[in-house]
């Protein structure tokens, strides 16, 4: 509550940007820096060794999924690299009423859904310093064989094209710290979500 009796509303912050190029890395330090709260979202594609069901997404079928969608369940959710991923509405109206700052890391179709929904929501897009630079992190990351690297880098252009209509923040992750400083600084100076 502030002085007025009004209770405080979150700040809901997009973070967007082509994969490989450090969402995870750099949200996952929001959550200890800001106290913020990150949304696990729905994909129906297949998890990794490295991945737990939970933490890292809920990893559902396609059926579960469209089920879903049906019933509503989703804030938004896009078909990304032929898989599909929703964010899970349940929580965030909680979160956020109850003052937190929630991240949602999405891609650029979702995150134009959620910024039709919550036109102050806070819309952050991370660029890396370079193509190589991107190609060297999806690789390192050890995760997807040569096919689907390659279609990565392809939508990471496209991503990037589309960006700079939407997001208000373009950031570029070269030095993981000054990014995570900047993206910070970003969130600490923007308003609440509605
Ligand atoms: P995304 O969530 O965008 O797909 P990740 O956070 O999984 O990307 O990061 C991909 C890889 O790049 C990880 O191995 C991570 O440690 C590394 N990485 C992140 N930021 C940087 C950076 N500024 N410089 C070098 N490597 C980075
Ligand atoms: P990955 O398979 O690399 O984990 O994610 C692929 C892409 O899907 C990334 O751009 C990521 O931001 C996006 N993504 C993850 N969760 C969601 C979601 O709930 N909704 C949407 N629209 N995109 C998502």
């Amino acid at each position: 509550m502030n002085s007025k009796g009004e209770s405080k509303i979150g700040k809901l912050v997009v973070v967007s940007g082509p994969s490989g190029v450090g969402k995870s890395t750099i949200c996952r330090e929001l959550v200890k820096r800001l106290d913020a709260w990150l949304s696990v979202s729905a994909t129906t594609r297949q998890k990794s060794e490295q991945e737990t069901d939970g933490v890292d997404y809920y990893f559902i079928s396609k059926e579960e999924f469209l089920s879903q969608v049906d019933e509503g369940d989703f804030l938004e959710w896009a078909n990304v690299f032929g898989n599909l991923y929703g964010t899970p509405r349940s929580k965030i109206e909680e979160r956020l009423t109850a003052g937190r700052t929630v991240i949602l890391e999405i891609d650029v179709q979702g995150g134009k859904q959620v910024q039709d929904i919550f036109p102050n929501a806070v819309m952050i897009f991370v660029m890396p310093p370079s193509p190589e630079a991107l190609a060297k992190r999806i690789t390192g990351r050890g995760r997807d064989d040569e096919k689907v690297v390659k279609r990565r880098l392809a939508q990471a252009q496209e991503e990037m094209n589309a960006a700079w209509r939407l997001y208000g923040h373009i950031v570029v992750n070269e030095n993981l710290e000054d990014a995570i400083e900047e993206v910070v600084d970003i969130i600490n100076k923007s308003g609440d979500a509605k």
